[in-house]
């Protein structure tokens, strides 16, 4: 399994498990299959309610501790200071640990004008050791720049929509200047749609890869982070078996030419 080096020197698995829109039971029974399958990654949130079954397949995985990677998120209306330290105490009662990877505010919902001292309740949490790292998800250049200017701890991560139709170039490179690791969701594309396309099975048939497992070695190739989702055992080994081929430049052209800048989920601006 690769791991990115975050800009704190922690090592994150660059493929994980992300587990939205899952039971409390389909997420432990996913993250039993995904460990099985070698993943040590999961990216989960307290929106999706499933933070205790994922607790529960982590613990009785077997797997120590230190090998696992678990990132999970505070949602939009527990951004405040005070609030932000609540909702870190409430997410590692469910998920019962001890200490978090990775922490991050799940949208910036500028609107609410709060996102810079819920940064301080992250940073505070980081400098108390009850994280390993933190970031942000669904901030772009603007709220991240404002973000920065008040910042004592720049974020290790920004989770973002990106896939091939909504490749995130500016962003990516924003992000590569400031030292923040680009982590994707719905890096599939959410599945229909993007899989279909023909030029992605045409692609998969010279390595003996199916579609989906040429999106994430794209992301792989692109340094990025990704976190597929799938509650389908055979989809689960299937999307991390990405780490004995290598796209030629020429796929990977052909992929980037894919981007047609349009987003499947909500604009971040109007999140919250
Ligand atoms: P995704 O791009 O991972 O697509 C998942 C869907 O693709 C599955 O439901 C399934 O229908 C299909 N699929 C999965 N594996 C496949 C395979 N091998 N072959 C064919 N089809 C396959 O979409 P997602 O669930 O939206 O995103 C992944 C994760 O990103 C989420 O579970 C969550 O952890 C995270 N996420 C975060 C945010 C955020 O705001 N931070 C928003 C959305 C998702």
């Amino acid at each position: 399994m690769n791991a990115i080096t975050l800009n704190n020197g922690v090592r994150m698995p660059q493929l994980g498990l992300g587990v939205w829109r899952m039971t409390d039971d389909e997420a432990e029974k996913a993250v039993t299959t995904a460990i099985e399958s070698g993943y040590r990654s999961i990216d989960t949130a307290t929106l999706y309610g499933n933070e205790e079954g994922v607790g529960r397949a982590l613990r009785a995985s077997g797997v120590p501790r230190e090998e696992l990677f678990v990132t999970t998120k505070l949602w939009n209306d527990q951004q405040g200071h005070d609030e932000a330290l609540r909702a870190f105490d409430e997410s590692m009662r469910r998920l019962g640990l001890e200490t978090l990877d990775l922490y991050l505010i799940h949208w910036p919902a500028p609107r609410r004008g709060k996102y810079v001292e819920t940064w301080k309740a992250l940073e505070k949490l980081y400098a108390d050791g009850r994280v390993r790292a933190i970031g942000v998800s669904n901030f772009g250049v603007d709220t991240l720049e404002r973000l920065l200017a008040e910042a004592t701890v720049t974020p290790a991560v920004n989770q973002v929509e990106l896939h091939p139709l909504f490749a995130q170039r500016e962003l990516r490179g924003f992000h590569a200047e400031r030292g923040i690791v680009t982590e994707a969701w719905s890096p599939l594309g959410q599945g229909k749609g993007l899989l279909d396309l023909p030029v992605l099975a045409e692609i998969g048939a010279k390595y003996g890869k199916t579609p989906a497992q040429v999106v994430l070695r794209w992301h792989i190739q692109l340094g990025n982070v990704v976190i597929p989702k799938s509650v389908t055992p055979s989809r689960i080994r299937e999307n991390i078996d990405v780490f004995d081929f290598a796209l030629s430049p020429e796929d990977m052209a052909t992929i980037n030419g894919l981007d047609e800048g349009r987003r499947l989920g909500p604009d971040p601006a109007v999140v919250g």
